[in-house]
């Protein structure tokens, strides 16, 4: 946890699964990315889900929500997960019920983004998780969502969305905004065409969470990314802008799937190349 001046930010793991560890380096050969981080014998890297606390005296904001707890066995199975509602225990940790949650931001619409934005009951109707929250969402990757435009068919699941709006809980938003005083979001495209940032300002704290244009400490240098992106150019040029930001504002990113260090600085050293300085949040 970070406390700067009235706002506080935290951690909350939405659960750890395991994906294809070629899915998550894209052209980056095997023997160079196993260097990094080693595969199991079904060659998956173990993923986290950190999703972005932050508390203001006014509003608890929450970003992204973890790939949820409606996933099918077959699902679980297949990407190795053993955790059950990892997201609610989390919240619970820190003393926030979903009831709390007044705003939930949502980097896009994956299904291990937007999983944990609903819920399903034992009659699988399906309900907001968050019931007194507003959710954003770029309307471009609202479309895109509905319309299934992605490369892997499992990632946009209908269910994690499409309640949100039936419950009259949407905001769709066209490119960059303020959503409120000091949180503000940025299309990078690059990963999905309308993926988003988000940056929180506080008295002396810029964090940034970067969504899946830098999910990891592992994917700082320019072509380590991943093999899903739609549109791997874009996420090159928005990463070295980001991180060029980063390093010379001092601003803390959230690395959203990387399982040892969720979030942290990052040191320009040069070349493009850039080193991770943890930070406990
Ligand atoms: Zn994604």
């Amino acid at each position: 946890m970070l406390i700067d001046g009235q706002t506080e930010y935290r951690i909350v793991s939405g659960g750890r699964f395991m994906l294809d560890g070629g899915g998550m380096f894209g052209i980056i050969p095997k023997t160079l990315w196993a260097r990094l981080r080693t595969p199991d014998e079904l060659n998956r890297i173990e993923m986290a889900t950190n999703c972005l606390l932050v508390r203001t005296p006014q509003q608890t904001i929450l970003v992204d929500t973890g790939y949820g707890t409606k996933l099918s066995a077959k699902a679980r199975e297949i990407y190795g997960i053993t955790e059950t509602d990892a997201l609610v225990r989390s919240l619970a940790h820190a003393g926030v019920r979903p009831d709390d949650i007044d705003l939930v931001i949502l980097s896009h619409l994956h299904f291990d983004h937007a999983g944990g934005a609903t819920v399903a009951d034992l009659e699988g109707h399906l309900y907001p998780a968050f019931p007194h929250a507003r959710y954003i969402a770029q309307r471009g990757e609202w479309d895109d969502a509905v319309n299934k435009r992605a490369t892997m068919t499992a990632s946009y699941m209908d269910d994690n969305y499409l309640p949100l709006r039936d419950y009259g809980l949407l905001t769709l938003i066209d490119g960059d905004d303020e959503v409120c005083p000091g949180v503000r979001v940025f299309v990078t495209g690059g990963h999905t065409r309308c993926h988003q940032v988000v940056m929180v300002e506080s008295a002396h704290q810029t964090v940034v969470y970067a969504g899946d244009i830098l999910p990891t400490t592992s994917h700082l240098r320019g072509p380590y990314n991943m093999a899903y992106d739609l549109f791997p150019y874009e996420t090159m040029t928005q990463k070295s802008r980001w991180l060029e930001r980063a390093a010379a504002g001092g601003w803390l990113l959230v690395w959203n799937h990387d399982p040892i260090t969720p979030a942290g600085r990052v040191i320009d050293e040069g070349n493009g190349q850039y080193r991770p300085e943890p930070v406990a949040l």
